[in-house]
């Protein structure tokens, strides 16, 4: 059986089922965990965002994503 390890944590996510506890975002895997601190954290940036941008939320999620990859954690 594959098993999936969260790109941030790299904690293994059991039984990984997609949108439910894991989340893919381009090319990245995500735990539950992670991606709920991915939301708090762009949450404020987005609410301060007039007009929301959505190729602009897309490379918010994503340089986030990088960052937190490099650091392990969000
Ligand atoms: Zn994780």
């Amino acid at each position: 059986m594959k098993t999936l390890v969260c790109d941030v944590c790299k904690r293994p996510i059991q039984s990984p089922l997609k949108d439910r506890n894991y989340f893919h975002i381009e090319h990245r895997d995500l735990c539950e965990p992670c991606k709920d601190q991915l939301d708090m954290s762009l949450k404020p940036v987005m609410r301060a965002k007039h007009p929301f941008n959505y190729e602009w939320y897309q490379r918010l999620v994503m340089d986030s994503i990088e960052k937190a990859v490099s650091k392990g954690r969000f």
